[in-house]
This record gives C-alpha cells, sequence and structure tokens, in this order.
C-alpha cells in the first residue's frame, strides 16, 4: 500500500449509472468512511428528459432499468450538478479515494481533475466477485435494491470493509 495508508481519511466510493454517448450518468452515488465504517449514498436524478435521448441510450437504460441495477431513469433526489460537491466535501489533500475497476477510476478521475489520486482495490487483490451481505446494516434504503446485485450502497459496505482490513493488517 502507499505512504497515506494510516491516515483517517481513506474512502472508497462506488457508483450506479447510465454509460451514455457522451459521459457516464450517475445516479447512485456511495462513499465509504474507513474512520467510521459507514456508507452514504446519494441518488441524482437525470437532467436530460428521456425523450431527448438517442435510440442507442435509451436501450442502455431499459436494460439497466430491467436487469442491472434496476434504478429508474426518473428516479433520484439530488440535482446532478451538486455531484461533485458531494464528492468534495469528503475529499481533501490527505484523502485517499479507493474505488473497484479501472473504469470507475477513470471516471472518478475526470469528475475530480487534479483533486485527488484515485487507487484501484483490484490492485491489491480485491478481484473476486464478492460475497453479497444481505443485512440491516448493509442493505440499501433504496426498496428496488432489496436483492440487486449492482447496489453502489452494498458494493461501497463490502469493498470498503475489504479496504479496512487491507489497511489495518498492512
Ligand atoms: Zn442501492
Amino acid at each position: 500500500m502507499h505512504k497515506q495508508m494510516d491516515n483517517m481519511n481513506n474512502i472508497l466510493i462506488d457508483f450506479q449509472g447510465y454509460s451514455l454517448s457522451q459521459k457516464f450518468l450517475i445516479k447512485e452515488l456511495s462513499i465509504y468512511f474507513t474512520h467510521t465504517d459507514s456508507v452514504s449514498t446519494y441518488f441524482f436524478k437525470s437532467e436530460a428528459p428521456f425523450q431527448s435521448l438517442s435510440l442507442k441510450e435509451k436501450k442502455v437504460v431499459w436494460y439497466c432499468e430491467k436487469y442491472y441495477h434496476k434504478i429508474r431513469y426518473n428516479f433520484g433526489e439530488a440535482s446532478q450538478s451538486t455531484l461533485c460537491d458531494v464528492l468534495k466535501t469528503c475529499i481533501d489533500v490527505n484523502t485517499v479515494v479507493y474505488t473497484k475497476g479501472a473504469s470507475k477510476v477513470k471516471i472518478l478521475s475526470e469528475l475530480l481533475p487534479g483533486f485527488a489520486k484515485i487507487f484501484n482495490i483490484e490492485e491489491y487483490g480485491c478481484t473476486k466477485l464478492k460475497l453479497k451481505i444481505y443485512n440491516e446494516e448493509t442493505n440499501c434504503r433504496a426498496s428496488f435494491h432489496k436483492n440487486c446485485l449492482h447496489c453502489s450502497h452494498q458494493n461501497a459496505m463490502i469493498f470498503g470493509r475489504f479496504l479496512k482490513e487491507l489497511l489495518e493488517n498492512e
């Protein structure tokens, strides 16, 4: 692990959304804090009306709504413009950000240019398909995520605990 492993500002970010033609639209964003062993989850609205999407994008949305993360295109609480603010309130110069997978590293790096170094926990051995833990503690507040394998809240808790253990045993 790298040099900042022993400070208190290690967070793990996971998210779900739609891969549209111009960008990845984040719908659910979850942040795990190692120092409190807790996850904060936010749901974001979609700005562009569904009808304005291309047919290809609509197909991506339909697939994700039905078979993947089950988050409806029109579901959401906060506006997209607050997404970066949410991230920045959790991140300062001492924060080390982790996520899982190269594509998520890329998306977060683009959201936070020059703001934080982002590490891929797959490089620390978290590559196996996670074991899902269904209990009160890890359940997402979104009812449609009750038995869904693609929930960022659950992922953040599971990957975050992997990270916490890794940092503690280093
Ligand atoms: Zn969820």
